[in-house]
């Protein structure tokens, strides 16, 4: 007893259990699928929330991908550790594939290797995070970064993506958050959650506001070259000269293998600024902290960057392509969403929820759990990446289920209007 009311010193100070549970879509997703009845006969559940389309056998990985894995793992030269930066061939092919993109060559040294792109938004927050810093969001976004700034004590202010201008960056907004404590500040391009693929203009605004600021861009690259609408995809780091840009990717998505876990961490700065600073230090440091990616895959990326057909990259976007069609058509038939930007990228699309047009929902969440128990559908609450009483939606499933899914969501809409 005498214990209970003793002081114990490893008392947690701030509870960052709610800060980072409000910013988790695991956690949201868990808590809505689980509210899905097994035992009910109805058609099945159709997941709508999530960006992982790898169970669907049309989005199956490439042969080239899994024989590149067997491969590296029968060489026998991938069972030891590796360095903390990963293996050499590995991140020399990453140099290389990343310049085909760009006006300059990266160096191997330039890339490093992480667990996914997560842990490069890990290492990256990390490495920024000293007292009195703050860094700059996009609202809406993805909530790993506000997570992993809140467990690092680091200071994040928003700006806003604007939805009437195709969801590009409000860059007034970033200059009037902006002061001489401001690190960084982070792009995600192709958009996630909004679908928007960002033109070689804005994005050089972006550098040069970051630039008149005096900040870095940290650009979330993840679904490099998922774009299939007028813009095409443009590398942040093509705009390394203006502003340093840091580069964050993965195969997780372009692959469709997120359970691989095989990110990188990329210095796009060609006139060597971030040199100069302590954050390439900084990030080695951090980075010879963390447990690596599997070295088998570390080895296997070679032949991954460099075999794999374009075909496996076209026959991927026709169907997005395709499935964004299906959405953003059968979105106009249901009148309480409104879809204000055709997607064009990435697997994700942002509704606004016209709530005066519905009689017994109260908000977003309330929507979706109505939704995932009266229909078996889900959808991601849009106060999970920043904007309540909007939902996002992703489209990269099977092209006849997502019909199947938005008619089953247009029957909820009707049985929950209000009456003239
Ligand atoms: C999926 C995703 C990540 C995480 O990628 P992994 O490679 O699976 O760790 C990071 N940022 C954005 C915007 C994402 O959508």
């Amino acid at each position: 007893m005498e214990n209970k009311s003793k002081q114990w010193r490893f008392k947690v100070k701030k509870d960052l259990t709610t800060s980072v549970s409000n910013f988790n879509i695991r956690s949201v997703l868990g808590k809505l699928h689980g509210a899905i009845d097994a035992t009910d006969p109805r058609p099945p559940p159709i997941f709508l929330g999530h960006g992982d389309p790898s169970a669907f056998p049309c989005f199956r990985t490439t042969p080239v991908a899994e024989d590149s894995i067997v491969d590296a793992l029968r060489s026998a030269k991938f069972n030891g550790y590796a360095p903390a930066i990963g293996v050499l061939p590995a991140r020399r092919a990453i140099a290389e594939y990343l310049s085909s993109n760009l006006p300059y060559k990266l160096s191997p040294d330039d890339v490093n290797l992480t667990s996914g792109c997560a842990q490069a938004i890990e290492v990256v927050i990390s490495a920024l995070s000293q007292p009195g810093a703050n860094i700059l969001f996009p609202r809406p976004g993805f909530p790993a970064y506000e997570a992993r700034a809140a467990f690092s004590n680091l200071e994040f202010r928003h700006f806003d993506l604007l939805s009437d201008k195709g969801w590009e960056v409000d860059l007034d907004a970033v200059e009037a958050l902006a002061d001489d404590n401001t690190v960084a500040m982070v792009i995600i391009n192709p958009g996630n959650p909004c679908g928007n693929v960002f033109t070689y203009q804005h994005l050089q605004k972006i550098a040069e506001t970051a630039s008149r600021l005096g900040i870095m861009v940290i650009a979330d690259e993840v679904y490099d070259r998922i774009a299939f609408g007028t813009n095409p995809f443009v590398p942040m780091g093509t705009f390394g000269s203006i502003a340093p840009v840091i580069t964050l990717g993965s195969i997780s998505k372009r692959w469709a293998v997120p359970g691989w876990r095989l990110g990188w961490l990329v210095i796009t700065d060609p006139n060597g600024i971030l040199k100069e600073t302590k954050i390439v230090e900084s990030i080695h440091g951090c980075l010879s902290l963390c447990a690596d990616p599997a070295t088998f895959i570390q080895g296997a990326i070679p032949k991954i960057l460099e075999d794999t057909k374009e075909d496996f990259f076209k026959n991927i976007l026709n169907i997005l392509t395709h499935a964004s069609d299906i959405c953003y058509e059968r979105l106009k038939d249901i009148d309480c969403l409104t879809c204000p930007h055709k997607p064009e990228g990435s697997m994700f699309v942002m509704v606004k929820l016209n709530l005066s047009l519905l009689e017994d929902i109260v908000d977003d969440i309330d929507f979706c759990y109505k939704l995932v128990k009266e229909e078996n559908v889900v959808f991601l609450p849009g106060i999970t990446v920043g904007l309540k009483n909007w939902l996002r939606i992703t489209f990269a499933i099977e092209p006849s289920s997502l019909e199947d899914a938005l008619g089953r969501v247009n029957s909820f809409c009707q049985r929950h209007a209000k009456k003239q």
